[in-house]
């Protein structure tokens, strides 16, 4: 027996109790969606890993797509070997002699205790063959360029060296839905991505105000989430038309609090829409103070009026550390090409950042906002967007 495999190991979906199945059984399947075009490889999904069976396909081209499945902790390039000494050592110097480092250490975990030698022993006796067959090999506990892992189970005794960071997370779908502002700035595609990574799969909800905001914006949030994908094959998409509560809000409430009002009806109108589609929450881009209707003060103004939990996982995040995050999904270059948000097209002259409640009463007792908003939630224009248009998740 001899063969090239990749374990998945859980991380902190290993925590849960006695539903963890449930947490693997989705994982499994959400893995074997993300492979789907690698036919040839075969999935053992058990209870402490998922074993995937290379068979002669490329270990960097699946590699680079499960590191997008929310759930997976790490995962290796192993070989499973017959569980006798002289096997498991012969892998171990070998995968030694390919990786050309000098100094190295041995480390098993034996998870079958009927295998009659103690781990410690084993890295003993596998760390003496390496050293013996590799003359410039060099034990180093502490600071190995290479730690040689030899890991026993009932089936097999498994060898590998790196362990490649995944996404972490639980796997998508596992948290419920929620339904998540996108602007086509660089924040909101960010918090889209921290919230599936947490396993909530997401409906978007984006407010157009044309003509003022163009066909761009649209291509826009087309293109951001297509990068989505990557990680939740289908998203369904709600374009909100915007324009003519817009210019109402713009006429009524002033400069100052033009923006604080606006938020307040995008958020009945996204909760009016998570009713009807059955989102648990609300979630976007938003941090403490980046702009005044983000400061503490604007948020409770804002969400006075919200009926869902409203989740903001960028909340204390700095701006650079949101950007670079953006670069490494790819959202970034795509964030950055110009354009119009209906929250900017009117030049605003000092928003407030510490808004007054019955100022705020007042400007909306003036004018009738409800029937507005309803014409909003129920005349949203509905998409899917998938990895490709004939493939549904
Ligand atoms: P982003 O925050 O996405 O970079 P931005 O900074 O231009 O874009 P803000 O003004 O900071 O947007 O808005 C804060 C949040 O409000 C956004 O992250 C997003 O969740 C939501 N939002 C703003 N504009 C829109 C819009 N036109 N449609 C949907 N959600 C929006
Ligand atoms: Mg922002």
């Amino acid at each position: 027996m001899n063969t090239d495999m990749i374990i998945v190991f859980f991380g902190e979906l290993g925590t849960k109790g006695k539903n963890i199945m449930d947490f693997i059984r989705l994982l499994g399947k959400n893995t074997k969606y993300a492979l789907r075009d690698f036919k040839s490889l075969e999935f053992e999904i058990k209870k402490d890993h998922i074993y995937i069976h290379l068979n002669d396909e490329d270990f960097e081209e699946v590699s680079k797509k499960l590191k997008k499945v929310a759930g997976i902790g790490s995962f290796a390039l192993a070989k499973a070997v017959n569980k006798d000494m002289e096997s498991i050592s012969m892998e171990a110097s070998e995968l030694y002699k390919k990786s050309n480092k000098h100094t190295f250490k041995v480390n098993t975990k034996r998870a079958d205790k009927e295998f009659p030698i103690h781990s410690d022993e084993v890295s003993r006796k596998v760390g003496g063959y390496i050293l013996k067959h590799n003359p410039q090999a060099k034990v180093d506990v502490h600071h190995p360029e290479i730690s040689v892992e030899v890991y026993i189970r009932p089936e097999a005794a498994y060898v590998y060296g790196i362990k490649i960071k995944g996404l972490g997370g639980y796997p998508l779908g596992i948290a419920g839905k929620s339904l998540c502002l996108l602007s086509g700035g660089i924040d909101s595609p960010v918090a889209a991505y921290l919230m599936m990574k947490r396993g909530v799969k997401l409906e978007c909800i984006h407010f157009a105000a044309p003509p003022y905001t163009s066909q761009a914006v649209i291509d826009k949030i087309h293109d951001l989430l297509h990068v989505l994908n990557d990680y939740q094959p289908d998203i369904k998409l709600y374009i909100v038309p915007f324009t003519n509560l817009e210019r109402k809000i713009y006429e009524v409430a002033g400069p100052s609090y033009c923006v604080t009002i606006m938020r307040r009806m995008m958020l009945r109108i996204a909760d009016g829409v998570a009713w009807k589609h059955n989102d648990l929450v609300l979630s976007g881009g938003e941090s403490i103070g980046q702009v005044a209707s983000q400061t503490l003060y604007s948020m409770q103004v804002i969400e006075e009026v919200g009926q869902h939990p409203f989740i903001r996982p960028l909340a204390t995040y700095d701006k650079m550390d949101i950007i670079d995050i953006a670069k490494d999904i790819g959202t970034y270059d795509i964030s950055i090409r110009p354009y119009e948000d209906c929250c900017t097209i009117f030049t605003l002259k000092d928003p407030v950042t510490h808004p007054n409640l019955d100022k705020v009463h007042e400007i909306e007792d003036s004018f009738d906002w409800k029937i507005m908003v309803h014409d909003c939630i129920h005349n949203c224009q509905v998409e899917h967007i998938s990895v490709s248009q004939e493939e549904e998740f």
